[in-house]
Order: C-alpha cells, then sequence, then structure tokens
C-alpha cells in the first residue's frame, strides 16, 4: 500500500461500481482525494442543461466518496497542465478513466508524455464502453461505417472477453484534502433558474440509474420491440444521462441485461440499440472531422436555409405540427426527448425546413441532459444523410402520418401541448383541417391559440427533394 497520495480525477464516471480508476486509487492507496475540474467555458450557453445534471451529480456523489473517507474537491480550471504541474510537487499519483472523445484521448496522449517527461506517477483505464474503438475493425483493418457488421464483429468480441469482475473499492481510506481551492458545488448550476423543474424528473445518483435499469430489465424489456417507438408509453429505459455521465457503466448494463432468461425480440433490440452506442463512439473516433462538419462531403454543397425565424419556432415547439412541437417542448421541459421525437423533430428542422443539421445538434446538445457528443453527432448525420449508414435525405418523416401511426390516441400531444388537450383523434396530428365550427366546438382558434403549420408539408417535401437533387449531381 502507497502512503502517498492518490487523485482519482472524476470526470463523466460518478459511481462506485465498475469505476476502474477509483477502484485502483483506493485499493493502492492510503490516502484518496477525488477532484473535479470543471471546465466553464466548455458548459457556459452550450450545455446548460447539463450544468443541472452534474450539480446534482456531484452533490449525490459526495455522499458515496463522505462514506469511503474520500474528499471531494472541485476546482474550476481552463489548463490542466498547470494543475498537474502545481499538485505533482507532492508526489500525489493520477488515475482517470478515458472519455471516447477525440479531444480527449488525444488530450491523455499528450498528457502521459508529459506526464512521464516528468515523473509523475499515473494511470489511465478503460472508460465507459464495451470495447475499445481500436478493437473493432474490418478484416482489413479498416473502421467500419455500416452499423450491422460493425456489430456483428463488436458484438462476439466483448462476449470472449470474460466478465471483468468488479474489483470493489477499499470501504474506507485516509481522508486527504490536496487542492488549495476548492470551488462549492453550488457555482456550477446554470445562472437560469430554467433548470428547476428537471427535478421533477430527475434524479442523477448511480443508486437511481440502477433502479430504472433493474426495472426496465425486469418488467419492460420484454415488450421493449413494440413499445420503444410508441412515446406515448414508458417503454424505453431512460438510461441516456446515467450512462452518459457515467452513474451506470454500459458493462454494468450489458451484465444486467445478460441475466435475462428469455432472450427474445425485446432484449435483442435493446442490446443493439447499446451497440449503436459503441458504433456512434467507433465513428467519432475514426472519423474526428464529423464533429465539425458532414461525413460525406457531397452534403458540403447542400442548399441549407437560414431562416431565424423558422429555427426559434422549432426550438420553441410552435411549427403547427403538433408530433414535433410535442417533442421540442418535451426536451425543454424535462431535459429529455423520445428517440422517435429526435428523428421526427429532426428531420423536420433539416427537411421541412431545410435548415443546417447542426443548428439542432447545437441546441440538443444546449438542451439534453443526456447529451454526448458521439451519440448526438452521429444521430443529427444520420438523421440529415450525411453520416455513416444514414437515413437517405429523399426519405422524409411526414409528420402527420408518423403522428398517427406512433401516436394513434394523441396522447404523447396532448401531454406536451394543453392547448391542444380537447381535440379529437381524428384532428389530432392535423389540428388545421377543423373547420371554424369544429374549432368553435373545441373551443380553439388554429392560428391563434396554436399556430398554423409553419410550412406546407407537400410543398416543404418537395423543395428538399428539389434541394437534394443538386447535391446527387
Ligand atoms: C438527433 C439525435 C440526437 C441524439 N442525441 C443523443 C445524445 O446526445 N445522447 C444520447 O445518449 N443519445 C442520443 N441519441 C440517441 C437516442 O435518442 C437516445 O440515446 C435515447 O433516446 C435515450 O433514451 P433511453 O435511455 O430511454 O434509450 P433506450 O431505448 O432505453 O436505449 C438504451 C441506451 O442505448 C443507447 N441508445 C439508444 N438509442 C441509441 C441511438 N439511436 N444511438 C446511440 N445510442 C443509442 C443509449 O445509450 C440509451 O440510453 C440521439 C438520437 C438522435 C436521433
Amino acid at each position: 500500500m502507497k502512503s502517498n497520495p492518490a487523485v482519482f480525477w472524476l470526470r463523466q464516471d460518478f459511481r462506485t461500481l465498475r469505476n476502474n480508476a477509483l477502484s485502483y486509487a483506493s485499493n493502492n492507496h492510503d490516502y484518496v482525494s477525488a477532484i473535479y475540474i470543471f471546465k466553464k467555458k466548455d458548459f457556459e450557453k452550450k450545455r446548460e442543461a447539463q450544468k443541472w445534471w452534474i450539480h446534482e451529480s456531484l452533490k449525490n456523489f459526495k455522499t458515496e466518496l463522505d462514506k469511503l473517507n474520500i474528499n471531494l474537491e472541485i476546482i474550476n480550471l481552463d489548463s490542466y497542465q498547470n494543475f498537474f504541474e502545481k499538485y505533482s510537487k507532492n508526489h500525489v499519483s493520477f488515475y482517470w478513466n478515458k472519455i471516447y472523445e477525440p479531444n480527449f484521448l488525444s488530450f491523455d496522449e499528450k498528457i502521459s508524455k508529459y506526464l512521464q517527461e516528468k515523473n509523475i506517477n499515473f494511470k489511465i483505464f478503460k472508460g465507459n464502453i464495451l470495447n475499445e474503438y481500436k478493437e473493432v475493425t474490418k478484416k482489413d483493418n479498416t473502421p467500419f461505417k455500416v452499423f450491422t457488421p460493425f456489430w456483428n464483429t463488436a458484438e462476439p468480441i466483448y462476449l470472449k472477453k470474460e466478465f471483468r469482475k468488479e474489483i470493489p473499492l477499499k470501504k474506507t481510506v485516509k481522508k486527504i484534502k490536496i487542492l488549495d481551492t476548492s470551488y462549492k458545488i453550488e457555482d456550477v448550476l446554470p445562472k437560469e433558474k430554467w433548470f428547476q423543474k428537471f427535478k421533477n424528473y430527475w434524479d442523477p445518483s448511480e443508486k437511481k440509474g440502477l433502479e430504472l435499469l433493474n426495472n426496465f430489465v425486469k418488467i419492460r424489456i420484454k415488450d421493449y420491440g413494440e413499445n420503444r417507438d410508441i412515446p406515448g408509453v414508458e417503454g424505453t429505459s431512460k438510461i441516456s444521462p446515467y450512462l452518459s455521465h457515467g452513474q451506470i457503466s454500459v458493462e454494468t448494463a450489458w451484465e444486467i441485461c445478460e441475466k435475462v432468461k428469455n432472450k427474445s425480440r425485446g432484449y435483442r433490440k435493446y442490446v443493439n440499440e447499446l451497440g449503436w452506442r459503441e458504433f456512434s463512439h467507433s465513428l467519432i473516433n475514426y472519423f474526428p472531422n464529423m464533429l465539425k462538419g458532414n461525413l460525406r462531403k457531397e452534403f458540403d454543397k447542400f442548399p441549407w436555409v437560414k431562416n431565424s425565424k423558422h429555427l426559434k419556432a422549432w426550438k420553441s415547439g410552435l411549427t403547427g405540427y403538433p408530433i414535433v412541437d410535442a417533442g421540442m417542448r418535451e426536451l425543454y421541459e424535462t431535459g429529455w426527448m423520445h428517440n422517435r421525437l429526435r428523428m421526427i423533430t429532426g428531420s423536420f428542422l433539416v427537411k421541412h425546413l431545410r435548415i443546417h443539421w447542426m443548428e439542432g445538434e447545437k441546441h440538443f446538445r444546449n438542451c439534453l441532459l443526456d447529451f454526448n457528443e458521439a451519440n448526438n453527432v452521429a444521430g443529427w448525420q444520420w438523421i440529415a444523410g450525411c453520416g455513416a449508414d444514414a437515413a437517405p435525405y429523399f426519405r422524409i418523416f411526414n409528420p402527420i402520418l408518423q403522428g398517427e401511426k406512433f401516436d394513434k390516441e394523441g396522447n404523447y400531444v396532448k401531454k406536451w401541448i394543453p392547448e391542444l388537450k380537447n381535440i379529437p383523434k381524428e384532428f389530432i396530428h392535423k389540428p388545421w383541417e377543423m373547420n371554424d365550427k369544429v374549432q368553435i366546438n373545441f373551443k380553439i382558434k388554429i392560428g391563434k391559440d396554436y399556430p398554423s403549420p409553419l410550412v406546407d408539408h407537400s410543398k416543404a417535401r418537395q423543395e428538399a427533394l428539389q434541394a437534394f437533387s443538386k447535391i446527387k449531381k
């Protein structure tokens, strides 16, 4: 046991279960401190909703760390290098888990060299992923761009690995304070009060994440194949923010799913979604330029439209298409949006309004509690048709038919758009078709109490196809 102190560098791993770096620190050092570096400028007006999640996570995780006798110290920094330089003087060892984003991985490489040169002890561990992305390639060692062959290769690689035994944390270590000043947890909170309603929907703790996952696997996974597309029912697991911030390790999710006896359609579909998460992480690391632009370069010529009025209406859930507006309002209210709605609202932005997918990506980044670079960028490029294995641009979701198919009774729309709560189901996805008499009957005036459609579906579809034909040439 080493008597020099260890720092567990807390990043996106607010968990005590399957936390490689924390476990290593606690088992190999007498003194351990957890340090969270809050890089304010990464969040300011970019990831506002996530400030709330991180704030709550810090509070909850502190309670868990206290039980282990580990201090949680927070610092607001813009340069990591100074940090290592300053604190290494006390012979501190540093441990952290990888984050699978190009910036983080190249930082690891750079800092590793620096720490080696300075003779500072450190170790970087596997992060929240099933396979290291470099483990999964085609036979000729090139990366996959299509999901099915990717997953057909990746899943057996993971299954062949012996399940890594959980290395429990040491019950208690000796408390130590490393930083000379510590930021207060409250300082992480956004200034705007918008986030306050999130607490009605979420409890950002490891315990809650595991509870959600266990309940889902026990009760709902069997029907996941059918229910995952119906936003009006609780058909999905809702563990995405817990995975993004690392309250749950994807290996734990996998292990819990493995216990399902009936590995039928629901189970298969669910583990495939965990596979899409792996695929997105592989894509952004093999093709880091997709974080800044189209993966398929022909889309660089696409005639996107700049229209701030349309963009604002989309963000505010006021496009006049109920299924689109319900999704956008769910996002703003809860910090989460159902996957089917991410596809419908995304498609509406890039195809009906022809606004650049990066505008949508930016808005989701700011509002989603589960935002992560890989899934968000890959999701948006999939919708826009410019990504890997993407939905072809010419396949344009009809927001009326999508509503009628996936929200038959209109329950989801009525939940998020109270103005429409009295509208009968035949009009719920096309309220503008109610004549004046019917509108009076249901005490609503379309165009006043709820907007008329921002664009006409058929016309917008034609225009989108025309625009697309320009880049096909
Ligand atoms: C435009 C767009 C943007 C998206 N942005 C994000 C994002 O920022 N963060 C994020 O975690 N997911 C994102 N997704 C993927 C997906 O919508 C969410 O992961 C899912 O809705 C989360 O809800 P859940 O946990 O109930 O999912 P479940 O259906 O229960 O699935 C379980 C887990 O599998 C993973 N998963 C599910 N669907 C996908 C998918 N299509 N791609 C990759 N992983 C998936 C997630 O980690 C999810 O938590 C995006 C999808 C689209 C179309």
